[in-house]
């Protein structure tokens, strides 16, 4: 396909997706397929010649659109909402078209500033502490885009244990103990109804998960007492996770508890607010977020509930050298002129 071709197409898709999500509603939600019934409908392997688009297009018609969950039907009511938007559409169209793979400032100054300055935008929307914002003078917070909840709470994780690992080093003076022993005396909580598990299990880290109250919530008092039990037993708590808006049920911790906690036993505490964080750009639904300045991360997806396409997760950390001090390697590739004053994402 050329270029000229690829004009003509192009405003054909554009009609396409237009006309697909103006019908939207005529579709029936979840497929009536089997598990492999799309081996039947093309062939073994890929073809010997590049087929004509018409012969493509008529493919996904009749052997993919059989097979989709239409995501963005307002009778879709299972997982969680993910919806876009036509303006978000038209800037996913022209990140494609540039295409830029911007892991460094100078790999792409542009997108890099633009992540800094919307990332404040958004933090500002949602009403976050002041410290997290990359504009705050005095804190070394900030925020950037992410894949994926389970990505930020991941990341969040990694940086708290990396500290952790290192304070208890510092404060008991053990040299010869090994980083994977000092994992092995850590322990992180989050309530039983949150999603954070997969983050323990990827990163080798204990979690114990809080029994939530009647309303499916942690709360402070629990959270101290298994706190107290693990303390007992030897072990070091360095890290909770704590849930505004539960995938399951759209249950919420008290921060305003849970904060106090954290604070007290010098916990990272990370709020996930995958799904309800959208809602805190509107001041009356803030109160959830009592409590919210002992967070040391704050994770949403504006993918969910902000008209934004997936994926799009936002991540802010109240100071990004803890996250440089996990996870900054500096082949001389990656080096620029500018290393050390600009933010390499
Ligand atoms: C949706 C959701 C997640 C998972 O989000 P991903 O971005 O798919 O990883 C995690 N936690 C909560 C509370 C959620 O609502």
């Amino acid at each position: 396909m050329d270029l000229s071709e690829y004009r003509r197409r192009g405003k054909e898709m554009v009609d396409f997706i237009a006309d697909y999500l103006e019908n939207i509603r005529s579709y029936r939600v979840f497929p009536d397929v089997e598990p492999g019934y799309m081996r039947a409908m093309v062939p073994d392997g890929a073809p010997e010649r590049g087929e004509k688009w018409d012969q493509i297009f008529a493919d996904f018609q009749s052997a993919v659109m059989p097979g989709m969950t239409h995501w963005q039907s307002p009778r879709m009511h299972a997982y969680f909402p993910a919806l876009n938007s036509p303006a978000s559409l038209l800037g996913d169209m022209l990140a494609e078209g540039l295409n830029p793979v911007a892991f460094t400032w100078a790999s792409s100054p542009a997108c890099s500033e633009l992540e800094i300055i919307v990332m404040d935008w958004l933090a500002k929307m949602l009403s976050l502490p002041e410290y997290f914002l990359h504009s705050c003078g005095s804190s070394s917070g900030g925020g950037c885009i992410l894949t994926t909840a389970s990505e930020g709470t991941l990341v969040s994780l990694l940086a708290a244990r990396r500290q952790a690992i290192k304070n208890y080093r510092l404060d008991l003076d053990c040299d010869e103990l090994t980083d994977s022993e000092i994992n092995s005396r850590l322990i992180a909580y989050c309530s039983d109804q949150a999603s954070a598990l997969k983050a323990a299990v990827i990163s080798l880290v204990q979690i114990r998960f809080v029994p939530s109250d009647e309303r499916h919530s942690m709360r402070g008092a629990a959270l101290e007492r298994m706190i107290a039990e693990d303390v007992k037993r030897g072990l070091q708590p360095f890290y909770v996770c704590a849930t505004l808006g539960t995938t399951g049920a759209c249950a919420f911790d008290v921060l305003e508890e849970i904060g106090p906690v954290c604070k007290t036993h010098d916990l990272w505490l990370h709020v996930d607010a995958a799904y309800a964080g959208s809602s805190f750009v509107c001041p009356e639904f803030r109160q959830p977020m009592r409590g919210i300045q002992h967070a040391e991360s704050f994770v949403f997806n504006p993918s969910k509930w902000l008209l934004v396409n997936f994926d799009c997760t936002a991540l802010w950390v109240k100071d990004s050298r803890k996250l440089h001090n996990t996870f900054n390697i500096e082949p001389l590739y990656l080096k620029h002129e500018r290393t050390g004053v600009a933010i390499d994402f």
